[in-house]
C-alpha cells in the first residue's frame, strides 16, 4: 500500500473504518446468533379503527445482543440485506410468527391477522413463493390471515417479476399490502395494476395530524378506498391522531397509542384477558 496516500485522508479514513468495521462486527455476530436460533419475533398489535379491537399483529424482528441490549432492525436488516442473510432471516421470522398466530388463533377461536414485511431482495429469489406456501401447510396458518408488507422500491424493480410474483402469492390467497406508503417516488398508476389489498400510511404523515398531514393522511385514504383497498395508519400515538382517523374513516390502526411491539408471551396474555372480558 502507499503510505504517502495515507495523509491525505487523514480525518475521513479512520471514520469510514469505524462503520465498516461495525458492519463486519454486526454480520458475523448475526450470523453466530443466527445459528443459535438467537433472534426472537415482537408482534405488535392492529386494531380495527372504529371498534379499536385487535384484528391482528405485524411481525417485527429482534435481536437479543449480548453486550448491546436490543439492536434495532434499522441496524441489521439493512446488513442482512447486504450479506445476503435477509432471505434465510426472512422465512425464520415468517415461520415463527405463522406458527405463533396459529396458536392464537386456534386459543381464541379468532382469525388473527399476521403481517409480515418483506424485503424487495427477498423477492429476487425464486422459491419465495413455494416456500411461503410451504410455510403455510407446516404451521396450519390458513393463507386469508397472512398479509405480506412490500415496500415501493420493490414495486419499482422489474415490473413483470414483480407482477408474476404477486399474482402467485395472490394466488395462494395470501393478501399484499403497500408499507410506508406515500413516502417512495414511484408512480401511482401501479395501483391499478399490481395486486393490492391494502396500503399502510407511514408513520411520518400520522405523526403530523391532527394539526398538519391531514390533506395526505385523507388523500391516501380515499385513494385506498377509490381502489377497493383497505388502509392501515403506522405510528399512531396521540389520542386526537386516533380520532381523527377515525373521522376520516380510516379501517385500521397500529401504533404507541394502542400498544408497543412486544414478545409472544405478552400477545398470548393480552389476548387472554381480552377474550375473557
Ligand atoms: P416498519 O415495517 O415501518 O415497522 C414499523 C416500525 O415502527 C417498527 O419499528 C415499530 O416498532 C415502529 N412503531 C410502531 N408504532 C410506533 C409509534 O407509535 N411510534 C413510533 N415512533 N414508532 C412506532 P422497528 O420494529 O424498529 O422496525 C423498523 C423497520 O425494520 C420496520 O419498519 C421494517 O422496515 C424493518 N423490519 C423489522 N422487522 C423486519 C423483518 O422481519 N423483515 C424485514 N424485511 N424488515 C423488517
Ligand atoms: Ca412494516
Ligand atoms: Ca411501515
Ligand atoms: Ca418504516
Amino acid at each position: 500500500a502507499k503510505l504517502s496516500g495515507k495523509n491525505r485522508f487523514s480525518g475521513f479514513v479512520p471514520e469510514m473504518t469505524l462503520a465498516a468495521q461495525r458492519r463486519v462486527r454486526i454480520e458475523r455476530d448475526l450470523r453466530k446468533a443466527m445459528e443459535r436460533n438467537e433472534l426472537e419475533v415482537f408482534y405488535q398489535p392492529q386494531f380495527d379503527c372504529r371498534s379499536e379491537t385487535i384484528v391482528g399483529f405485524e411481525a417485527l424482528a429482534r435481536w437479543p445482543h449480548a453486550e448491546q441490549g436490543y439492536i434495532a432492525p434499522s441496524d441489521f436488516i439493512p446488513v442482512a440485506e447486504e450479506c445476503g442473510l435477509i432471505g434465510e432471516l426472512g422465512l425464520w421470522v415468517l415461520r415463527r410468527a405463522c406458527a405463533d398466530t396459529a396458536a392464537w388463533s386456534k386459543a381464541t377461536g379468532k382469525a388473527l391477522g399476521l403481517a409480515v414485511n418483506v424485503s424487495a431482495r427477498q423477492l429476487r429469489e425464486r422459491a419465495f413463493v413455494d416456500q411461503v406456501g410451504q410455510i403455510l401447510r407446516d404451521t396450519g396458518l390458513p393463507a386469508a390471515q397472512l398479509e405480506l408488507e412490500l415496500t415501493e422500491s420493490f414495486l419499482m424493480g422489474d415490473v413483470e417479476a414483480a407482477l408474476a410474483f404477486m399474482r402467485a402469492l395472490r394466488e395462494m390467497g395470501v393478501k399484499l399490502s403497500i408499507d410506508d406508503f406515500g413516502t417512495g417516488y414511484s408512480s401511482l398508476s401501479y395501483l391499478q395494476s399490481f395486486p393490492i389489498d391494502r396500503l399502510k400510511i407511514d408513520r411520518s404523515f400520522v405523526q403530523l395530524l391532527p394539526e398538519d398531514g391531514f390533506t395526505m393522511t385523507s388523500a391516501i385514504i380515499s385513494l385506498a378506498h377509490g381502489f377497493d383497498l383497505s388502509v392501515v395508519a403506522e405510528g399512531v400515538e396521540a389520542p386526537s391522531q386516533l380520532s381523527w382517523l377515525q373521522g376520516a374513516g380510516c379501517d385500521y390502526v397500529q401504533g404507541y397509542l394502542m400498544a408497543r411491539p412486544m414478545p409472544a408471551s405478552a400477545v398470548r396474555d393480552l389476548l387472554l384477558a381480552q377474550t375473557a372480558s
